[in-house]
């Protein structure tokens, strides 16, 4: 048996009339950026994620851009953002010749700690931008308290978690002041190249990313601001809008996914349960933290990766290769350590939760249509290397 860490033709051939009438239809009108489609998909957005204002963008990696260029980020501005994430959440604050002010991750949900960030705050920081990592909402009462105590606005990076629920009726995204998602082929709703959101509730802000979302045109030839091509484009809007109405369902299968792993985990004698922390009383493998969180709604994680920890984590994958099951790394190097902020000053030992994640993660395969008899198969995988190579 193979398994992939991602089947996208299984979501495909399920949805192939729909999705390829959407693209043959944009193709027959020959409208290809922004336009009805794109119109469409954000009043369609801003409906399901519950926020005011919804805005295509080209990437993910362009909304938080957008994002912070609105907010008016510049030289000599701090943004707090966490250690362990996709590079995009640090990349996007330096390309603006702002500082990225690091903070290390909770170590049960890997997702930045509050307190960290009350501590990182000055008089400089312009922007928070806690990450949604895996799917899981951050924890946002604490950081939303924190940054309103000091005025500082929170920027959400949600690309892996469209349709996650911090509580009942409350997806994250609407919570801070701005939202951030990405359409990359491999997130919860993927489409068919590149492709992102802002999200906000505010107007005004709404206003000026909008028109610096072309460039900085207010009418025409008439740049009030300098902006960019941050444009979402027809072809991606039309496939997006079709694949939508099914993220419920699709979030509701990777859960259910995430649940039998960690079941068979258990039942292999492999973990004692979700959420614990230690390779004690026999946990070979840690199993990620129980879908509830502090809010008790099922959609708190949507499982945009199903990451476990293992000391062993390099061989673990290798013999699951070996085995012809895909699985990943996300994320080996926390930002501190990359070349590239080498300037910050920042040095190993600074942020031991991140540097010890990335040290043992490992994302199992977790996509919706995955069949109960492969998970058995990867659990089945892991229970044998454990026996045959670590008795
Ligand atoms: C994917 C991702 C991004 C960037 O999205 P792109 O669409 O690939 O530019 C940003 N932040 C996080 C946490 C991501 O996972």
């Amino acid at each position: 048996m193979t398994v992939p860490l991602l089947d996208l033709k299984a979501q495909y051939h399920a949805l192939k009339a729909e999705l390829d009438a959407a693209v043959l239809d944009v193709i027959e009108r020959q409208h290809f950026i922004l336009g009805p489609d794109v119109e469409r998909l954000e009043r369609m957005t801003e409906e399901y994620l519950g926020v005011r204002h919804a805005l295509g963008v080209s990437s993910g990696t362009d909304a938080l851009l957008l994002a912070l260029m609105a907010l008016g980020v510049g030289p000599g501005d701090e943004v707090i953002v966490p250690t362990f994430s996709f590079f995009a959440t640090a990349g996007v604050v330096s390309r603006l010749n702002a500082r990225p002010v690091l903070v290390d991750i909770d170590p049960k949900t890997w997702n930045i700690d509050p307190a960290g960030v009350a501590a990182a705050i000055t008089e400089r920081t312009k922007a928070i931008i806690p990450v949604h990592l895996f799917g899981q909402s951050a924890d946002m009462d604490a950081l939303m308290a924190v940054a309103a105590e000091r005025g500082v606005p929170v920027i959400e990076d949600a690309a892996q978690a469209i349709g996650t629920q911090y509580r009942d009726g409350q997806r994250v995204g609407g919570i801070g002041f701005a939202g951030c998602f990405s359409f990359f082929p491999s997130k919860n709703l993927g489409g068919f190249g590149d492709g992102g959101l802002l999200t906000t509730n505010d107007s005004d802000y709404y206003q000026r990313a909008r028109i610096m979302r072309m460039h900085g045109e207010k009418t025409r030839y008439h740049h009030m601001v300098v902006g960019g091509n941050f444009r979402l484009d027809a072809l991606q809007a039309a496939v997006l809008a079709v694949k939508l109405p099914y993220l419920p369902s699709w979030s509701a299968a990777r859960r259910k996914n995430a649940e039998l792993y960690n079941r068979l985990f258990t039942e292999a004698g492999l973990s004692t349960g979700t959420g614990v922390q230690h390779y004690s009383n026999g946990n070979q493998v840690l199993t990620p933290v129980a879908a509830h969180g502090d809010s008790g709604h099922a959609d708190h994680h949507i499982f945009n990766q199903y990451v476990i920890r293992s000391e062993r984590r390099d061989e673990l994958k290798s013999w699951l290769e070996s085995k012809g099951v895909g699985t990943a790394v996300y994320y080996p190097i926390p930002f501190h350590q990359q070349e590239c902020f080498a300037d910050l000053g920042y040095s190993i030992g600074d942020f031991p939760n991140a540097e010890c994640a990335a040290n043992e993660v490992l994302a199992l395969p977790i996509y919706p249509e995955l069949t109960n008899d492969q998970i058995e198969y990867v659990v089945q995988a892991i229970a044998d290397f454990f026996q045959t190579k670590h008795p």
